[in-house]
């Protein structure tokens, strides 16, 4: 355990990305278990955490989002109560079928007729703080919704995606200037279609967050994004319930999902998130070969910085 990580840093880490830990989901959580899990996440170096929800029907975002935007409405930043909720991250329902990863394609909407996102933004009611949303800019409609959705203040994320460098770009143009977990749930990188990697490693004013557990991505291509991308690189755990619990089964989002020395999968074999909070996450940037001070900024300062943009 290094000197750095016994010490939370002042004003501590940022999660851009977190589903839960301590058993707590956020999905489903009341105000007593999101203060625990605030405290706990506190308790870890973190002093700001997006709760982000897995897509599922409309309704059951609707309560979702209604539990956490109440309890986000009774917390004050420095009020002792643990970690600061900074808004709700949407790991979609607007992302790719082919590239969903984990998420259940059944819940996956597509912004053809505009009236989909009528339907989700009614689910979501008032948010506070910065809204996150992690869309892939190919569905249909798709930049239409990167517009309307950067233009009522969400910070929007590409994810979940296979666009090629030309819509990536026009999804840049309408307001999309971060990336979700690079590297995860993404096209791979053809020499002659480069893809959302190569469009994120090329472009300067993008910024990427991944996930440092060194299971999601080698530590050879962690160190690489950091290469490419200079003060450009967040990480973010994308934890689930179970992280901060021991390894064995558990029952998360309908299915069992199995934790086992450090990794989540669900009965399909495909990674589902994972267990590693930020603080565990620097220590294995660190480990793979990125510079201490990077990790840091990567943990803290830069995630803060792209709240702060657009
Ligand atoms: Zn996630």
């Amino acid at each position: 355990m290094s000197a750095v990580a016994d010490r939370p840093p002042s004003p501590g880490l940022v999660d851009l990305h977190i589903h839960g830990a301590f058993g707590v989901d956020v999905l489903t959580a009341g105000p007593a278990e999101l203060d625990r899990l605030a405290r706990g996440l506190a308790a870890r170096g973190v002093s700001v955490f997006f709760p982000t929800l897995v897509p599922v029907p409309l309704p059951e975002m609707a309560a979702a989002c209604s539990r956490l935007s109440s309890w986000m409405r009774t917390r004050r930043e420095g009020d002792g109560r643990g970690a600061f909720p900074g808004g709700i991250h949407f790991e979609g329902p607007f992302v790719s079928r082919a590239r969903c990863g984990a998420l259940h394609p059944g819940s996956l909407l597509d912004g053809e007729d505009g009236r989909s996102l009528d339907a989700f933004l009614e689910a979501a009611g008032p948010l506070p703080g910065r809204p996150v949303t992690t869309v892939a800019p190919e569905i249909p409609g798709g930049l239409a919704l990167v517009r309307a959705l950067a233009r009522r203040g969400f910070l929007v994320s590409l994810g979940h995606t296979e666009a090629d460098a030309a819509t990536l770009d026009e999804a840049f143009s309408a307001g999309a200037r971060h990336m979700t977990h690079f590297g995860n749930a993404l096209a791979p990188l053809h020499h002659r279609a480069v893809g959302p990697i190569g469009w994120g490693l090329l472009r300067e004013d993008v910024t990427v967050d991944v996930i440092a557990d060194l299971h999601h991505l080698s530590p050879e291509m962690l160190r690489l994004v950091f290469k490419a991308k200079p003060d450009r690189v967040a990480l973010i755990s994308d934890a689930i319930p179970p992280a901060g619990l021991p390894d064995g089964p558990y029952a998360v989002w309908g299915e069992t999902l199995t934790v086992s020395r450090g990794t989540v999968r669900n009965a399909r074999g495909n990674l589902a998130g994972s267990v590693c909070l930020l603080d565990e996450a620097l220590r294995r940037a660190e480990s793979a070969g990125v510079a201490r001070e990077e990790a840091f900024q990567a943990a803290r300062d830069v995630p803060a910085r792209i709240l702060a943009s657009g």
